[in-house]
């Protein structure tokens, strides 16, 4: 890869209804952007990108404030709320145009984001997705902490490849988001998109710290609706459940076959009861493995509309060598 030596960064911030933490955040960001300015490490022209996710409060203001007071501070901001996911993607595109590097992090700085320069210093190194990764989850609710857990493990259960404890604070590279953007599914699982992308990568270990303000934007059956969107857009392997629960009872139909062809040899069985129980189960195994077969044709379909790209280039010296000489 061709290092920028002194790249653009652009740090891309998500903001829902963050009132109460927009301000401090805004402030400490931007104490370790510009000591990475003074330090030449980024270019003076880096950026914080403040994504307004269709909040209800000030946030907008307060980030058109920010604009006012200090060039650094940029925002976009949604026509309504569309979640977390939008909101990091839209920042993400945007701020791909002008940047060489791109952080993501949480408004409310739960991430700590005094790693940003091992980021950067990293991404120097050639590393082009570097994950940061949470050490400790003591100031997460027990429930979350579990319910985490049981994720991860379930989704690895599934043959998804996650990285454990990092949730959307990372830095990526230009030609990483540039690979991402090329993912074109209405609802992306971005944590389970990159490790699938490739390049190098690295992880950095920190505290996660509890959130100074405000409340989580993760209400129950929000984190229920991100759990069932990244196992249902990475597998189909709940329909594949189908199959072998099918297969499983159409099976214990045939041992119950066999033991009622014993029973009335012995000739001690109630009229009726075998042809019941034996058309309930043979039914039930048969229509639950028909709704498998089907279910595996809508999974494909449903892989293929996300038109995802079949391969990427990480480097590329054949077409270099032929840009100089175009044919006339
Ligand atoms: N967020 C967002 N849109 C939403 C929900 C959350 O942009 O619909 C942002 C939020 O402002 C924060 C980040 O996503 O910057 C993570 O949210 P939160 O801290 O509430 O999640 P938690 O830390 O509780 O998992
Ligand atoms: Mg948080």
């Amino acid at each position: 890869m061709k290092l920028v030596s002194q790249p653009r960064l652009t740090i891309v911030v998500p903001c829902y209804n963050e009132e109460p933490v927009l301000q401090a955040s805004a402030q400490v960001l931007n104490g370790i952007l510009q000591k990475l300015v003074t330090t030449n490490q980024v270019r003076s022209d880096s950026k914080i990108l403040f994504v307004d996710d269709g909040s209800q409060d000030t946030t907008w203001d307060l980030i058109t404030q920010l604009g006012h007071q200090d060039a650094v501070f940029t925002g976009l901001k949604f026509s309504r709320n569309y979640g977390q996911e939008s909101a990091l993607i839209a920042g993400m595109e945007v701020a791909n145009h002008y940047s060489d590097l791109i952080i993501t992090i949480d408004a409310d700085l739960q991430d700590d984001p005094h790693i940003i320069p091992d980021m950067v210093a990293q991404s120097q190194q050639g590393i082009d997705v570097v994950y940061g990764v949470r050490n400790d989850r003591a100031s997460d609710s027990w429930f979350k902490r579990t319910s985490a857990e049981g994720f991860y493990w379930f989704m690895k259960k599934l043959g998804v490849e996650l990285v454990p404890n990092h949730s959307d604070f990372r830095l990526l590279t230009s030609r990483v988001v540039t690979a991402l953007m090329t993912c074109k599914e209405t609802n992306p699982f971005i944590r389970g998109i990159i490790p699938q992308l490739g390049f190098p990568s690295a992880r950095l270990y920190y505290k996660r710290q509890p959130r100074q303000a405000g409340e989580s934007k993760y209400p129950l059956h929000k984190m229920i609706q991100f759990a069932l969107n990244g196992i249902l857009s990475f597998s189909i392997a709940p329909i594949r459940m189908v199959l072998y629960f099918g297969l499983l009872v159409c099976g214990g139909a045939l041992a119950m076959l066999i033991w009622i062809l014993i029973q009335h040899a012995h000739g001690d069985v109630v009229t009726g009861w075998s042809s019941i129980m034996l058309s309930v189960w043979f039914l039930g195994g048969f229509q639950l493995i028909a709704i498998s077969i089907i279910g595996e044709y809508v999974g494909r379909t449903f892989t293929e509309v996300k038109h995802r790209p079949r391969f990427i280039i990480q480097t590329d010296t054949y077409s270099k060598t032929f840009k100089s000489t175009e044919p006339t």
